[in-house]
């Protein structure tokens, strides 16, 4: 399709991202408390507050550079696990990108795939251990499909938000298995998990910054 992923649309995911959490800031701190220990939202703001400031101060025009830029702040920045494991998200995303100066499609699908598994390898979680995992997966699944179906990004993208989203709902009847949920045991049951919430606001930022992509 012609369709690629430059350092300044990845600028606009990022910004976009950020703007989902602050807004949710209050819901994802609210879904913490019921099984965490209430700190999601604010991690995750103040987390991506860094993100954009740093982005604003030194905007890296090359695709690896912004990504690991991400990853690296996001490490430090963010606390909990959810900022090891969006770090490695990104960082792995960066070593996917290698020196290609703007992704395709399936360039963007294949990076995100990466991430997916350093999430998966960081963190140990499988499907249905009601963590980010589960809104990731389906995510990424949902994105090769429409992309081999030939979709544009845009479009997959979307259909990519609406399989996170369907995952994250399906994390409330599961039992935590990994991070801090899996303490609550039976008790973990019937909440919604938070880092799959803020997970699929990253992918629903994704379906809105790449929506226009110029080919
Ligand atoms: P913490 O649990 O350290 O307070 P956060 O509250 O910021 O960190 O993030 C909690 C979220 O992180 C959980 O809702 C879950 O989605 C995700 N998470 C925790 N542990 C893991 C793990 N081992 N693998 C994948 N995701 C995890
Ligand atoms: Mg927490």
């Amino acid at each position: 399709m012609g369709q690629t992923v430059d350092a300044a649309s990845l600028t606009r995911w990022v910004r976009e991202f950020r703007r989902a959490v602050a807004a949710n800031r209050d819901l994802l701190t609210r879904l913490d408390s019921a099984i965490g220990d209430a700190d999601h939202g604010i991690n995750m703001d103040r987390g991506l507050a860094v993100v954009v400031a740093e982005l604003e101060r030194h905007p890296p025009s090359h695709v690896s550079v912004l990504l690991r830029d991400v990853g690296t702040t996001l490490m430090s920045a963010v606390g909990g696990a959810s900022g090891a494991l969006y770090g490695t998200f990104f960082l792995r995303m960066a070593t996917a990108a290698g020196q290609q100066r703007s992704l395709e499609g399936p360039a963007f699908a294949q990076a995100l795939r990466a991430g997916l598994e350093g999430v998966r390898r960081r963190g140990k979680a499988v499907a249905g251990d009601k963590t980010m995992v589960d809104a990731l997966a389906p995510a990424v699944d949902a994105l090769d499909v429409a992309l081999a179906g030939g979709a544009g990004l845009g479009a997959a993208l979307r259909g990519a938000a609406l399989a996170a989203r369907a995952g994250r709902d399906a994390t409330t009847p599961m039992l935590a298995r990994r991070g801090r949920a899996s303490f609550l045991g039976e008790r973990s049951v019937g909440h919604q998990d938070p880092g799959a919430t803020s997970a699929a606001l990253l992918i629903a930022a994704a379906a809105t910054a790449f929506a226009d992509v110029p080919g």
